[in-house]
């Protein structure tokens, strides 16, 4: 579908050793880009390495396990992708967690487990960023969610930190667009990963019968639509949420 869009171009993904992260990686290296991708524990980054080597032993593919608040480590991250490879041209914010506490129970130590990483490390990795994508004319794309347009009816911090990553995608777009710098949002609906897999059957079924498309997202469809927001048949659009969703709304819950 993009076939050799990304030859050349070096891509940064975070969360990227599983789930929807690891569809992106793939998807990026199968299309000719150099991907450094990012894991919470080295030994996951490794696992995952291991299995794109597998895939394709001339992939040009790094992995590292950093703080994605740590200002320093995201320079030193930077800096090393830059010295191996010479560019940085799409950064995608993907890591992210979820935590489903009722309000009441909600301990701050929570909030500021799902914040820091949804939202702060959004922030941290892109100030960083955004000089090399300055060079390449590059651009960000962010994993926001549904939830974040929509609200959530389990867990408050998740919703909120989503919201605000689709506010600092709006934001950074009209700041960076002088640049050449597009920055986007991908608002997914229900997909089917480690995030979701915790669901029980019931809330699975009922969940998924209120989709129009009658199933839940795979990695793939997120992946392809970051692909679409990076590539050059993109490049009119900045500021951009897409939401990719199969239609889901949540109103269709409470009928
Ligand atoms: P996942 O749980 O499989 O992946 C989450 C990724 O974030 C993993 O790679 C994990 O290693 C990384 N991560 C978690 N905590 C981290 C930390 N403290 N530091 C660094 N990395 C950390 O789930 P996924 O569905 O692939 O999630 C990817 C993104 O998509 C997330 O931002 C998530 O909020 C978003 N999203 C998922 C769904 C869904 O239904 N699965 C829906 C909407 C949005």
């Amino acid at each position: 579908m993009f076939e050799n869009e990304f030859k050349g171009k070096v891509v940064v993904i975070s969360g990227g050793s599983r789930g929807i992260g690891f569809a992106a990686v793939k998807g990026f290296l199968a299309n000719g880009a150099k991907v450094c991708f990012l894991s919470h524990y080295e030994e996951t980054g490794a696992k995952a390495l291991a299995a794109l080597k597998e895939i394709n032993p001339d992939y040009e593919v790094m992995t590292k396990a950093i703080d994605l608040c740590d200002f320093k480590a995201a320079q030193e991250l930077y800096k090393e992708v830059v010295a191996k490879w010479g560019r940085i041209d799409v950064l995608i914010n993907n890591a992210g967690t979820d935590c489903p506490t009722w309000l009441t129970k909600l301990k701050q130590s929570e909030w500021d487990a799902v914040c820091n990483l949804n939202q702060k490390a959004v922030f941290n990795m892109s100030k960083y960023a955004i000089d090399y994508l300055k060079k390449t004319k590059g651009c960000i794309i962010n994993t926001a969610s549904v939830a974040g347009v929509y609200g959530s009816p389990t867990g408050l911090p998740y919703p909120a930190s989503k919201a605000a990553v689709i506010a600092m995608t709006k934001s950074m777009a009209y700041s960076f667009a002088p640049n050449g710098v597009r920055v986007n949002c991908i608002a997914p609906g229900v997909v089917e990963t480690d995030m979701t897999a915790g669901m029980p059957d019931f809330a699975k079924k009922s969940v998924g019968d209120t989709i129009p498309m009658k199933r839940f997202g795979q990695p793939e469809d997120i992946a392809n639509a970051m692909m679409f927001l990076a590539s050059s048949a993109a490049s009119y659009v900045t500021g951009a949420c897409l939401q990719v969703d199969g239609g889901y709304r949540p109103s269709n819950l409470l009928n």
